[in-house]
């Protein structure tokens, strides 16, 4: 479909922080927003590129303590922008590796700290043991939201953020409070893989009302055939943990 109305995509990181399905989201988002009646961009940025001029969504994946590593100065570099576009409003999904590096740490099993660009106010710590399987959680923007998480990574929220949501089943951010991923403005900080859009296709819809309303001042939603997803949806609620 061509249109005038052109949004652009960056994923961040896509060579090291993209595991568990999660380039999912960036071909559920670039498909549903041209379902929408906008052409899609999307711009696969890596360390050491130039940081693209326009940007209108930004998405972010998981990654192993060594991908987390290996992005972590040139993350601390684009930090600056990254907290500049958040600020304005511009909608940011971030998945477990991202999401712990967009809050102030990461410290990892051998005690070594991974620093993160603190647009997020979280803290992380990994723990003794991965917490890993399928996940429902409750929100209340978003209803139920349902993915797959594997972290060592423990994290707890500052006054600064507020939950996605409850965990129903699940482990969550930690474990131990309930509550997963992380919202500021218009980012969404989260565990869940699986990927997470295709299984939720209403939270990728709120991230291109967003970037639509940020740039033509309108969004106007197309009613899309969501059969395929609900069953998706249906069935990986039922899996076992
Ligand atoms: N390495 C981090 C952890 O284990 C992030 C894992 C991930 O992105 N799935 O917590």
């Amino acid at each position: 479909m061509s249109s005038t109305r052109q949004l652009t995509i960056v994923q961040l990181y896509s060579r090291d922080m993209n595991i568990y399905g999660d380039h999912g989201n960036v071909l559920v988002l670039k498909r549903r927003a041209e379902w929408h009646g906008y052409s899609v961009k999307v711009i696969e940025y890596n360390p050491g590129d130039s940081f693209p001029e326009s940007v209108d969504i930004i998405i972010g994946g998981g990654g192993q303590d060594s991908g987390q590593d290996k992005i972590q100065a040139d993350l601390l570099k684009i930090g600056p922008k990254l907290h500049e576009l958040a600020e304005k409003g511009t909608p940011i999904l971030v998945i477990c590796g991202l999401y712990q590096l967009f809050g102030k740490y990461f410290k990892t099993q051998d005690g070594h700290i991974i620093e993160g660009i603190n647009l997020l106010d979280i803290r992380t710590t990994a723990g003794p043991e991965r917490l890993i399987g399928n996940i429902v959680v409750e929100s209340d923007q978003f209803g139920e939201i349902i993915g797959y998480e594997n972290h060592s990574g423990q994290t707890f929220l500052g006054a600064k953020v507020k939950p996605l949501g409850n965990v129903i089943r699940g482990a969550g951010n930690n474990g131990g409070d309930d509550w997963e991923g992380a919202r500021y403005k218009n980012i969404i900080g989260s565990y869940l893989h699986g990927s997470l859009l295709p299984k939720n296709p209403h939270i990728a819809d709120w991230l291109i009302e967003q970037a639509a309303i940020n740039k033509f001042g309108n969004f106007e939603p197309q009613v899309i055939d969501d059969r395929f997803a609900n069953l998706a949806r249906e069935h990986a609620a039922k899996r076992p943990r």
